[in-house]
């Protein structure tokens, strides 16, 4: 499919980002804090009204617009045709989540965009990475692709034998839920002892008792014992993760990306000597890198997964994802 625009929409917890792009690079982005209280179609509706505002700034109208790409965080949940967004951060109405302002326990995205677009695809925010990653990261030279962001949550994507994995309700895989420790801490899933629980920014910040992993890391970084003791156990069950993960999917190259990394000076040596320890034969030829478009992967993500083919040696050779004008609050 040609199209002169597309649209891509990037939703988390806290912020819903739009950006419009042409086959010569991003022309516009814009975001707002997600809206969650309402009715189940108040962050559907949001989505449509940002992708208005952002063709606005970009100086078309959205009716040029012909595809969007929708990189959220999920579970979904397939019902009939379409597939519907079952985040327990954005859901109130999912048991233990009652601190959230709404009763929702699904938002019916797709169905809502389909009758606006002709093409809509929406995927998890890390399925959306690994695909930017395939097209314009260093995971193109790889069949087999995995990639991992470590931030306040822990997920992922991955290509199998060049064939993107996804799943029955387009879960697959998530990362962050697999089993590490049987008294481990209970994960924002309800479970206790994922890896999640266990090694997320999140806990990480939690098990030192500040706000943020940031702090940790700083702490680390002045010798503070307590801090080194705490990033070294989230770094050793993170490669743990990882070696399990490679224990499933045999791949190749494991891509990182996640806030948690921007501390990839201290992580990598840890990460990579705890991975090959385990089971060498599985994991040692193995490549782990931090992304290579780690600040933008958010901009390219949600765009990838409708980029029309034709653009994509143009985008390639330009590096149009770092031409990006300045993000817009609304
Ligand atoms: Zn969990």
């Amino acid at each position: 499919m040609i199209a002169e625009y597309i649209a891509g929409v990037d939703i988390g917890g806290t912020k819903l980002i739009t950006t419009i792009a042409d086959a010569t690079g991003i022309k516009a982005r814009v975001y707002q804090h997600t809206q969650l209280q309402g009715d189940t179609l108040t962050i559907p509706k949001q989505v449509y009204y940002l992708i208005q505002k952002t063709a606005e700034y970009a100086g078309i109208h959205h009716e040029e617009v012909k595809a969007v790409g929708i990189a959220t965080c999920s579970p979904f949940e397939k019902k009939g045709k379409y597939k519907e967004i079952v985040a327990p951060n954005l859901c109130g109405g999912l048991a233990g989540n009652e601190h959230l302002p709404n009763d929702w326990t699904s938002i019916p995205l797709e169905e809502f965009m389909s009758d606006l677009y002709q093409n809509v695809v929406i995927e998890n925010d890390c399925v959306a990475a690994v695909v930017a990653e395939k097209l314009f990261g260093a995971g193109k030279m790889y069949d087999n692709l995995v990639y991992v962001t470590w931030s306040t949550g822990i997920g992922a994507g991955a290509y199998v034998d060049g064939r993107l994995i996804r799943g029955k309700n387009d879960n697959a895989p998530h990362f962050g839920h697999i089993f590490i420790a049987e008294d481990g801490p209970q994960c924002g899933c309800g479970n206790y002892g994922d890896l999640e629980a266990i090694a997320s920014g999140t806990a990480i910040a939690r098990d030192y008792g500040v706000r943020s992993a940031k702090e940790v890391f700083d702490n680390y970084r002045r010798g503070d014992t307590k801090a080194i003791h705490i990033v070294h156990r989230a770094a050793r069950n993170f490669a743990r993760g990882l070696a399990s993960l490679n224990a499933l999917f045999d791949t190749e190259y494991i891509v990182l990306g996640g806030s948690v990394m921007n501390d990839s000076d201290i992580l990598l040596p840890l990460i990579r000597e705890e991975f090959y320890t385990s089971f060498p034969v599985l994991s040692k030829n193995v490549i782990i890198e931090k992304s290579s478009l780690f600040e933008y992967i958010a901009d390219i993500s949600a765009l990838s997964l409708v980029m029309p083919a034709s653009w994509i040696e143009s985008w390639r050779a330009g590096s149009q994802w770092k031409q990006a004008p300045a993000l817009i609050k609304l």
